[in-house]
């Protein structure tokens, strides 16, 4: 609906440059506005460069993932209260590339988002079905048990769900705008079966594949409520072309 703001995250996975964080965020401070809001993702030793630099913008600034404790003897890993610290206000959450290389588990995930609600950090949650069970007529199923963890913490209610068939993600195959419609239409049901007002409100990004030229007929669509942008978000000039349409 017209009341969500629309968001664009970029996810530089595990790209970019400590120059590039120096191009980018003055670029990207200036390119979001009352409707549109830009969260960079950079990796995780970049984060602290990119938060002081958009310090007093508009641009937002997230981890690519987060701990699920508060602290302890993890190393290699930060926990979401560390996030906060440097002023970021997001972290990604349960990525299908930390489900895959980390074998992370939707229990995991909801613990890593419920760790981000107690340091005051919005988790930015992936979903999503892989090609086999999407032509195997799976997607629904796969996408409640999901979402089935998320819902165990109250918290869920402040999340941001990002929708990520595994099929679209570096694949140069987004889903089409009537698809990922769609299933972003059975996911807000799905939590509106929970709490319909806490749906209503709640930001549904899809991801896969997104870019400059496919994003508007994408964010066009009333159920979707931002992007989360992998590869394209390397290029400043794509974000701010996306961010320009959304
Ligand atoms: C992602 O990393 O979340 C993603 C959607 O990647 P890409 O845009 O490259 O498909």
């Amino acid at each position: 609906t017209a009341a969500r703001r629309k968001l664009v995250v970029g996810n530089w996975k595990m790209h970019g440059s400590l120059a590039l964080c120096r191009e980018a965020v003055p670029a990207l401070a200036t390119a979001g506005n009352a409707q549109v809001e830009i969260i960079l993702c950079p990796p995780a030793p970049f984060l602290g460069e990119v938060a002081r630099l958009a310090a007093g913008t508009a641009l937002a600034s997230g981890g690519q993932d987060v701990a699920e404790l508060a602290s302890g003897a993890r190393t290699g890993e930060w926990s979401a209260g560390m996030l906060a610290e440097l002023g970021c206000r997001y972290a990604l959450v349960g990525h299908s590339e930390r489900r895959q290389h980390h074998y992370e588990n939707d229990a995991l995930i909801a613990g890593k988002a419920r760790a981000c609600a107690s340091a005051g950090i919005t988790p930015i949650v992936c979903i999503g079905e892989s090609l086999h069970e999407r032509e195997s007529g799976e997607t629904r199923q796969v996408l409640c048990n999901q979402l089935d963890w998320l819902l165990t913490t109250p918290h869920w209610r402040n999340a941001i769900i990002a929708y990520e068939p595994l099929w679209a993600i570096g694949s140069n195959r987004p889903a089409t705008p009537e698809l990922a419609q769609e299933t972003h239409a059975f996911i807000r049901a799905y939590l509106a079966s929970c709490d319909p007002a806490a749906a209503q409100q709640l930001p549904l990004l899809y991801g896969g594949s997104v870019n400059a030229a496919n994003a508007a007929g994408i964010l066009a669509m009333p159920d979707i409520d931002g992007v989360l942008v992998g590869g394209a978000s390397l290029q400043i000039q794509a974000m701010q072309a996306i961010s320009a349409t959304a």
